[in-house]
């Protein structure tokens, strides 16, 4: 184990060796299930997933086991426990309790076993719920948390710095992500725990299937919010795991946002929903406006491909053809 970023070669733009063991935690979330994809997709022959009732993440002792007996040597923790507005909001004990130890044992396991490039992936609502907008890294720990989802971002801010920490003491050039509202193939669907996108997908093509006259949905739809296909989220992750090394984490969006009564629109008219849409604004709004600052990604060379319209069209396609099996 180094003992100091001092210490250390300085670190060196590279592919990272496709035929390395990766370990993916997380690799059956939309993010880590997407990340997988495109890491296969990109020639790497040595990944390493487990299902949580494979590995228990909250279980230390299970987590060291795992790492001793695989040694991995590049990691991605995208293993959390997420959830939409009321989930965050109904749930905080869970929602800090688990992601607090998922992190701690992860990290603590990597350190032991120095795994050479690690990136933890965290979640635009670490940031101020006032915070100016687009958001700029810079903001972190500048002013309060929205309460809707504060225990899970805290958790997660918790997480950035044992990275920062990770990175003064041991010298490992291990990174941090934070994605913007994600969405795509193997979302939650759930219309009470999941997040925006999916439950209005779920909730307009069931309309439209049954003609049903109008849909509710949750808080007054003014709010602002930026959406990034998951499949441009995880082409961003190997981006940055072969070309970053700082101790701040990095923004990943698309760089501009619509109002939920938009995104609305667009998925009605996608699932061809010819209704009306009331607002039930007994439902909580969430933070005003949630727009990243993608321009250090920029720098580092990478920004998002997939548009809204055309991601949303296969999202919808993709939630189709699996309805029957998903988690609802
Ligand atoms: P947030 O980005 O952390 O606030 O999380 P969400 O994705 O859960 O919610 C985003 C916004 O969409 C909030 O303003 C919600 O009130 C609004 N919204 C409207 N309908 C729904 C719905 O059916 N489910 C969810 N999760 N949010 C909804």
């Amino acid at each position: 184990m180094t003992s100091g970023t001092q210490d250390r070669e300085p670190f060196e733009a590279a592919p990272l060796d496709r035929s390395s063991s990766f370990y993916v935690a997380g690799h059956r979330g939309l993010v880590g299930s997407a990340i997988w994809r495109n890491l296969e997709a990109e020639g790497f022959t040595g990944l390493i997933g487990r299902t949580s009732s494979e590995l228990d993440l909250k279980d230390r002792d299970a987590v060291f086991a795992f790492f001793a007996e695989t040694k991995p040597r590049y990691v991605v923790l995208a293993a959390a426990k997420v959830g939409g507005i009321l989930a965050n909001s109904t749930y905080p004990v869970d929602f800090l309790s688990e992601n607090l130890r998922i992190q701690v044992n992860v990290l603590d396991a990597a350190v032991e076993h120095s795994v050479e490039r690690l990136l933890f992936l965290g979640s635009s609502c670490i940031y101020p719920r006032m915070a100016p907008q687009p958001i700029r890294e810079e903001s972190l720990l500048t002013g309060y948390l929205e309460p809707t989802n504060d225990a899970y971002a805290i958790a997660k801010i918790a997480g950035i710095l044992q990275i920062q920490a990770i990175r003064r003491q041991y010298g490992l050039p291990w990174i941090s992500a934070m994605p913007t509202n994600l969405y795509g193939p193997g979302d939650n669907f759930s219309l009470t725990g999941s997040h925006v996108l999916p439950a209005l997908i779920r909730r307009y093509d069931d309309a439209a299937k049954s003609g049903a006259a109008t849909v509710v949905n949750w808080g007054t739809g003014t709010p602002r919010r930026e959406f990034l296909h998951v499949d441009d989220m995880a082409a961003a992750c190997l981006h940055l795991l072969e070309n970053y090394d700082g101790p701040s984490q990095v923004n990943v969006g698309t760089g501009s946002d619509v109002t939920i009564a938009e995104i609305a629109d667009t998925i009605a008219g996608v699932v061809g929903f010819t209704g009306t849409t009331e607002w039930d604004i007994s439902k909580p709004d969430g933070t005003p406006q949630k727009l990243l600052d993608v321009s250090k990604l920029a720098g580092e060379g990478w920004t998002s491909r997939i548009g809204l319209e055309a991601g949303l069209r296969s999202t919808v396609k993709w939630y189709r053809e699996h309805a029957d099996d998903l988690r609802k």
